[in-house]
């Protein structure tokens, strides 16, 4: 049976395992904000399945997104797709037993936190980007907010290097 939603029933996962396939909306998975370099605009595409095991629900598949990040080097915006396997043991029982609402599980939170260990600690184009910003950062901007905080400390290790020499 298919699903379009990442809440399991699981009246019906006792009878059939559930396919679950959709789009999930950025705004259902409060993801944070605050990330100036990182932002998720686009609908995530997941395809799950989902099956009953004894006290346990199996979810496999992919969970496929885009992050729109920019660039710590050179302050470009660009496009990251991103392709995730998910391979979740929710236990219904027991101190670690999700919790269950109208008989469903919601799998939102599950998802959410596999796409925050996606994102990037410093994200790039190119691995071997070294380009510099074509402009320099606008003040009062966001843009380029990410790359400060770079910046200052590689200024921070040449000073390091004026030290020693
Ligand atoms: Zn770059």
């Amino acid at each position: 049976m298919i699903v379009t939603s990442v809440r399991v029933n699981l009246k019906k996962l006792e009878k059939e395992d559930l396919l679950l396939e959709g789009n999930l909306a950025p705004k259902e998975l409060d993801l944070p904000q605050d990330d100036e370099c990182i932002q998720l605009q686009e609908p995530v595409q997941y395809s799950l399945q989902a099956s009953l095991q004894e006290s346990f629900v199996l979810v496999r598949g992919t969970i496929q997104f885009v992050l729109n990040c920019e660039c710590v080097r050179c302050l470009n915006y660009f496009r990251k797709p991103v392709k995730l396997d998910f391979d979740e043991l929710l236990a219904l029982e027991g101190e670690e037993k999700i919790e269950i609402k109208d008989d469903s599980i919601d799998l939102t939170h599950h998802i959410r936190e596999d796409i925050l260990l996606a994102y990037p600690q410093h994200p790039l184009c190119d691995e071997e980007c070294d380009r510099l910003p074509q402009m320099p950062s606008r003040k009062g901007s966001k843009r380029g907010a990410c790359a400060e905080s770079k910046n200052s400390s590689a200024a921070w290790a040449e000073l390091d290097k004026l030290k020693l020499d």
